[in-house]
């Protein structure tokens, strides 16, 4: 496997950046998940926009424009000979010295790694996943905006720690006044009477892509759908839910807090949006070029 550092292409053991990189001593820095179907790029665009205004929602200056690093991504997908890929590029602040401050670091640092992910077992998604909620909380909005996808997932990942504890394999983060934000990494819809229903974003949710595309789909199939504050217990009483997210796609939710919600199966109306969504992914895209093309914005060696 060959990963890009900072434009070259490296084996996986060689891929390293310093210990003094304040991504590393902060997690100062920013991420995108995106994934790549049957050779194209799914969304693309719209994870480099996601990227790019987080870079400059903490002041990060990116090395190199998004045309180039949409560029570095698909050179990357080609080198590895990749068709099926989760990508996975990452913006840090750059080395820097001890200090918290970003001003002593000369020059942003990135890295993509492409690589394949698999989040859940394949019975998740005939047979549906079951959440729990947990005590973590989802950062609060006022103080670090959640629409920042910041190298800064500690409590996503404590949340997913008292899942584990609890024999659970995902769960849901409330806000700090007790609403329904979003899992641990994918967002959460329900389905009441017909109508799909999924968190703001101003309440603590990541503006997720997958959650967007599911938004368009359900407009495409005249269904309604709306962005409301939602509580457990219009979770306990909706018909259907599930999640969304790159990695995880859409997955079914069969319970929350050992509560069947709806039969307590898959619903029908998420099982016709897995397969809107499934065509989707093999229609939209950025293409990757193939191996030995010369690609648009790559600079000459
Ligand atoms: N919420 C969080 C906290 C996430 O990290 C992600 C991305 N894995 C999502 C939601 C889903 O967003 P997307 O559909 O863009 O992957």
């Amino acid at each position: 496997m060959l990963v890009n550092v900072n434009g070259n292409l490296v084996a996986k053991e060689k891929a390293t950046i310093s210990v003094f990189d304040h991504g590393v001593l902060y997690g100062d820095g920013v991420f995108e998940g995106i994934r790549a179907y049957n050779g194209r790029v799914f969304r693309l665009n719209q994870h480099l926009d996601r990227l790019y205004d987080s870079a400059k929602a903490i002041l990060l200056e990116p090395p190199l424009s998004k045309d180039a690093m949409r560029a570095e991504i698909l050179r990357t997908l080609t080198a590895n000979g990749l068709k099926d890929a989760y990508i996975r590029p990452v913006l840090t602040r750059g080395e820097g010295d001890l200090g918290l401050s970003p001003y002593m670091c000369r020059k942003p640092t990135f890295f993509i790694i492409a690589d394949k992910i698999n989040l859940y077992p394949e019975a998740t998604y005939r047979d549906g996943l079951a959440l729990i909620t947990v005590p973590a909380r989802r950062n609060v909005a006022e103080a670090l905006s959640p629409k920042i996808k910041s190298l800064n997932y500690l409590n996503n990942i404590l949340a997913k720690i008292e899942a584990a504890q609890r024999g659970a394999l995902e769960a849901i983060l409330m806000t700090f006044d007790g609403y329904v934000a979003e899992c641990t990494a994918d967002n959460l819809f329900i389905i009441r009477k017909g109508k799909l229903l999924t968190p703001p974003t101003w309440q603590g949710a990541l503006e997720g892509v997958t959650r967007e595309a599911v938004l368009e789909l359900a407009r495409k199939r005249r269904l309604a759908a709306a962005e409301e504050p939602i509580t457990r217990y219009d979770v306990y009483t909706a018909d259907e839910a599930f999640m969304t997210g790159t990695a995880a796609e859409i997955v079914p939710v069969v319970s929350l807090d050992g509560r069947s919600i709806g039969t307590g199966k898959p619903g029908e109306v998420t099982k016709r949006l897995i397969g809107d969504f499934k065509a989707l992914t093999l229609k939209d895209g950025v293409p990757i070029p193939a191996a030995g093309k010369p690609q648009a914005g790559k600079k000459k060696a």
